[in-house]
């Protein structure tokens, strides 16, 4: 009996070429827009397999090499669960050009690129926080009409923003948000307390609810990278972005936090804002301490690894934590995970997960708080 493949779901991608009984020839589709036409990024997947004998299943993606991060592949391991058990990582190989990908005996197997985040669990983490005293807001809507919804926490006066999902494969950044909310909002947490004592957050969990369904790494509907859409952004192309920079615009920023993943590096780090013409020193001593303090929180977090500040040149204010720390100088800063694992704390088992990246969300909350309680006017 064949094996047998769907993607026809939540954030499901893959392009399936030749299926035989224990082997498939499958390729890593590009995000795609309303139209159906297809953009130039491709490197997410997810897909359920059926049939899977006792002897497994090889499962060779063809175009692992022309994606767009091949580096990606390197050191990588698929994720995976069986009969909607816990999500796992399978032995996954990449020679230059073919990544494979081992599948264990099962009835059927979900697989990712990361553990999914699904819109409808979405859903259920706006209700599970207003019921828990949150505040939610409607900002406005995506290209094809999906809420964009920000949580409003705390009632202090200074206003810190956090933003996850512009680029809606990189699933691990509404897992940290997540984990930072259950924190955020526990009552007997005294990092939390003094949180919503001196700020308002203004949480924005799902930035690119299109791109997010349609199973698209980089993408919106209109084929936009959100994070290039800072400068310009417009109701017909990004009007996430618009919705979320007005929104910031009316309440101004003492902090500002967008979540990410990163395809290649196996280290979570931030990027700041040290290539603006305009950084002062007090931002950049602002920035070092901030850092200091997430490196004494959190084990997996580091600074030795990361983007050279000369990564970005022209485009660099179309970012969204260049272009608000640049307009009000403010703490501001990009936070990338990895998707294959920690380097400096490998888990052989899981690598870099959905818990970790929740625990890592939680475990920001206190550098946040001390950065307030240095800044604060
Ligand atoms: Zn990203």
């Amino acid at each position: 009996m064949s094996l047998t493949f769907t993607s026809s779901f939540d954030s499901g991608a893959i392009e399936v070429d030749a299926v035989g009984d224990d082997s498939a020839e499958l390729r890593i589709r590009p995000d795609v827009r309303s139209d159906g036409s297809r953009s130039e990024f491709r490197q997410w997947f997810h897909f359920r397999v059926g049939g899977v004998g006792s002897s497994g299943a090889r499962l060779r993606v063809t175009n692992a090499g022309e994606t767009t991060y091949p580096e990606g592949w390197r050191g990588y391991r698929a994720v995976a669960r069986i009969d909607e058990q816990r999500w796992m990582r399978l032995p996954t190989g990449y020679d230059g050009r073919t990544m494979t990908i081992e599948v264990p005996p099962s009835r059927t197997i979900e697989v990712a690129y990361f553990e999914p985040y699904s819109w409808e669990r979405h859903r259920a983490l706006l209700a599970d926080c207003t019921a828990r005293g949150a505040r939610q807001q409607r900002l406005g809507g995506s290209l094809q009409g999906r809420e964009l919804d920000r949580l409003i926490i705390g009632s202090g006066p200074q206003p810190v923003w956090i933003i996850a999902r512009q680029h809606p494969g990189e699933t691990m950044a509404e897992w940290f948000v997540d984990g930072l909310l259950q924190r955020l909002l526990d009552p007997d947490d005294a990092v939390a307390r003094g949180l919503q004592r001196m700020a308002t957050f203004h949480i924005v969990p799902n930035m690119n609810p299109d791109g997010s369904v349609l199973g698209n790494l980089r993408t919106n509907a209109a084929g936009a990278n959100l994070n290039r859409e800072w400068l310009q952004p417009s109701a017909e192309r990004s009007p996430e972005v618009l919705a979320v920079r007005d929104a910031i615009q009316a309440t101004g920023c003492a902090a500002f936090f967008d979540i990410h993943g990163d395809e290649v590096l196996p280290y979570v780090f931030i990027a700041g804002c040290e290539m603006l013409p305009g950084f002062t020193a007090r931002q950049q001593q602002e920035q070092g301490a901030f850092a200091a303090d997430f490196r004494a929180a959190s084990a997996d977090f580091q600074s030795e690894h990361g983007y050279s500040a000369k990564k970005y040149q022209d485009d660099v204010l179309k970012l969204a934590s260049k272009y608000i720390g640049h307009t009000f100088g403010c703490l501001s800063l990009t936070l990338e995970m990895p998707f294959k694992d920690n380097a400096n704390a490998p888990d052989a088992d899981a690598g870099w997960s959905s818990a970790r990246s929740a625990r890592l969300g939680a475990d920001m909350l206190g550098p946040v708080l001390k950065h307030l309680e240095r800044t604060a006017p």
